[in-house]
């Protein structure tokens, strides 16, 4: 099973069926978006039978591709819209902001991956697979100055509190995604306001850590 396009085709319809079902997919956009990734191109080869279980993968280099669910939580945490202009911090396999993509168009991505081979491999991938997505080599900690400010932002490894660098190239009423802590995290939802920045926090979550910093 799960051999042909028309194999992965039903396991993905499976899948996002399913998530709906759980109640980890609100927004409508989101859904679309997920009906619309072929996750399986984006995990290594011995795991495409896997790609449609809701369950994170190995993407090599020691990292994983979030699980379906969280993927799915966070992309409606955004509340994006079409247009808007998204920072990703820590691409992987490109997988998420592929989804993001599918939601706010060409060329409105900007993701940052501190392993140059994961960088490299997933710009060739999401290009290949159509998607307009701008991937750099870098440490996230500085987020991607030159084109902010953005209307969202979001981290898929977890720091120990988001990188101011992160918060302030998002707009006011903006908002940032990240988990945050070491051996116990959370999802935290930041909203720069005028006089500060605001905070909700979404439960227990559990992603790579973070690496570099300014030590
Ligand atoms: N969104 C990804 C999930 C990737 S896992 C996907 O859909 O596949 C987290 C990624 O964060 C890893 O690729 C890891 O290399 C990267 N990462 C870790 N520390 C980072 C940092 N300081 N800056 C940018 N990326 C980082």
């Amino acid at each position: 099973m799960g051999r042909t396009p028309e194999d992965f085709e039903a396991a993905r319809t499976r899948l996002v069926d399913q998530l709906v079902d759980r109640g980890h997919v609100e927004r409508a956009s989101t859904e679309r978006a997920l009906r619309a990734v072929p996750r399986h191109e984006f995990v290594p080869e011995g795991n495409r039978r896997s790609a449609y279980e809701d369950r994170p993968l190995p993407i090599g280099n020691g990292q994983t591709i979030s699980a379906p669910h969280m993927v799915a939580i966070m992309t409606d945490l955004l509340a994006l819209e079409p247009g808007d202009r998204v920072l990703e911090i820590g691409t992987g396999c490109g997988y998420h902001a592929a989804v993001v993509s599918e939601i706010v168009g060409a060329g409105n991505v900007y993701s940052v991956e501190y392993e140059a081979d994961l960088a490299r491999e997933s710009r060739e991938r999401l290009s290949r697979l159509g998607y307009d997505v701008h991937v750099r080599q870098g440490d996230g900690h500085a987020g991607w100055p030159e084109h902010a400010p953005y209307d969202a932002a979001y981290v898929t490894c977890a720091p120990e509190t988001v990188p101011d660098a992160v918060v302030q190239q998002v707009r006011t009423g903006g908002r940032v995604v990240a988990p945050e802590g070491t051996s116990r995290q959370t999802l935290v939802v930041l909203t720069p306001t005028e006089t500060g920045v605001s905070r909700e926090v979404h439960g227990r979550v559990r992603f790579v850590p973070m690496r570099g910093g300014s030590e």
